[in-house]
């Protein structure tokens, strides 16, 4: 059973003199079978979180826990928490040029499971996975988020998840910048992957709670100010709808 817990974590950006609390105490822990969204207004913080937890070097955890099974995950280097099983999708992905779609999911795929997948067998796993996310052949041999569109960048996010088949996914913003029918076939994507093995938990961030219709959360926390100030049932995601951020930006401040 896997389990990914965050305990009283404080993540601060920037170094010496300049240095900014950014995460002030957030707890959370997300189950294999659960599916959790983070949900807060911009600038609270929900992105420093995926960036903690994915070990991106800009962010400094000054206190608190991180374990996905007991593991200390802040410990672990990049690669050694990819390989522990989990999967972080990024709101800004970088730009890898002369790296192709293809080159970068094979070494992925080699990084979490420990020996490079047989070639033919690789090309038949990536040709049935883009299949099912709509993806156009050609886009294997593109260079690694060069000019993507934000529904390309979003698509490559699911087909990782298809293909790398961690325990815990996050994924920041998954939904930005997506029409209606791409935003359906990564929604289906995501509860592919979740619905398909009770071993995988999800935590989706997002600002808003279009995705909430197609991807279906056990558990609601909104995030403000660097922390949880809320949290609750998919019901709450309604409630956000209709009522916004604002009454939470205040007590978050
Ligand atoms: P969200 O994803 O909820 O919109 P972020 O985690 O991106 O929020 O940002 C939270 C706060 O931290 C913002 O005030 C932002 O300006 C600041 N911040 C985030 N990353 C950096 C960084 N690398 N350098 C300086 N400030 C940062
Ligand atoms: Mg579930
Ligand atoms: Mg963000």
């Amino acid at each position: 059973m896997a389990t990914l817990e965050i305990r009283d974590l404080h993540v601060s950006v920037g170094d010496g003199e300049s240095a900014k609390e950014i995460l002030r105490g957030v707890d959370l822990t997300v189950k294999a079978g659960e599916t959790h969204a983070i949900m807060g207004p911009n600038g609270s913080g929900k992105s420093t979180l995926a960036y903690a937890v994915a070990g991106h070097p800009k962010y400094t955890v000054t206190s608190g826990a991180v374990t996905l099974d007991g593991e200390d995950v802040l410990a672990m280097s990049v690669d050694e928490r990819a390989r522990a099983g989990l999967f972080l999708a990024m709101q800004y992905p970088v730009e890898v040029p002369g790296v192709s779609v293809s080159n970068f999911l094979r070494s992925a795929v080699t990084a979490v499971r420990g020996e490079a997948p047989k070639l033919r067998e690789f090309a038949k796993e990536t040709k049935a996975a883009m299949d099912a996310l709509s993806i156009d052949p050609a886009f294997a041999q593109r260079s690694l988020n060069e000019g993507f569109s934000g529904g390309e960048k979003k698509r490559h996010e699911i087909l990782q998840l298809e293909m790398l088949k961690p325990k815990i996914a996050v994924l920041d913003e998954t939904d930005s910048g997506l029409d209606v029918d791409a935003l359906k076939v990564v929604s289906e994507g995501i509860n592919r992957f979740h619905d398909g093995d009770p071993e995988t938990g999800v935590l989706l961030i997002t600002h808003y709670t279009r995705i909430l219709r197609y991807v279906k959360p056990d558990f609601v926390h909104v995030f403000a100010g660097g922390r949880i100030v809320e949290q609750g049932g998919p019901e709450l995601a309604d409630v956000l709808e209709n009522e916004g951020y604002e009454k939470y930006v205040k007590a978050g401040a």
